[in-house]
């Protein structure tokens, strides 16, 4: 325990010392902000997996990590899509995900956001031309937000998200 202790204080807080986005994030449409007003710059989301190869996933799970720390900023994974603000969705649309993405798009109370995070979700990516592959995110539900990269980096979903709850003028 003591040796723990000793390298905290040698490491001191990695809380908020991470690198910005070298991209700048994209710019963010007005409809989904007016949507995100109600939730008083809080932001529940809920993830869905469509058919990732899992890395859009880790990056988004690193947002919840001591150097990201999203929940500092009102951002927190919610159990159940019933109690989400928001869906992120990660991966193309497999043929077996199709009819869950939209039972879960259904169960989440509205005013909801959408967003496809990394390629795959906003065009399929690599996967374009998939036999097991039924489309992008925006063929199945209403997308508003996009995060292109494969995968976006923590920083960049962060700067996505924290643009998204700045109050509007
Ligand atoms: S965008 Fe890239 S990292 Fe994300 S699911 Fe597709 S292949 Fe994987």
């Amino acid at each position: 325990m003591f040796r723990i202790i000793k390298k905290s204080l040698k490491i001191g807080v990695v809380t908020g010392q991470y690198r910005r986005a070298e991209k700048p994030a994209l710019p963010i449409i007005q409809e989904a902000k007016d949507k995100t007003k109600l939730f008083k710059r809080s932001l529940a989301i809920r993830e869905v997996d469509t058919g990732s190869c899992n890395a859009c996933e880790m990056e988004m799970n690193a947002l919840l990590n001591p150097v990201y720390d999203a929940e500092r900023f009102g951002i927190h994974i919610a159990a159940s899509p019933r109690h989400a603000d928001a869906l992120v969705v990660t991966g193309p649309v497999t043929v077996n995900m199709e009819r869950a993405l939209k039972d879960v798009h259904k169960q989440t109370p509205d005013p909801k956001i959408v967003i496809a995070l990394g390629d795959c979700a906003i065009d399929c990516g690599m996967f374009k031309n998939s036999y097991a592959v039924t489309g992008p995110v925006e063929r199945h539900i209403p997308v508003d937000i996009r995060i292109p990269g494969c995968p976006p980096r923590p920083a960049e979903i962060l700067e996505a998200l924290s643009e998204l709850r700045k109050p509007t003028v």
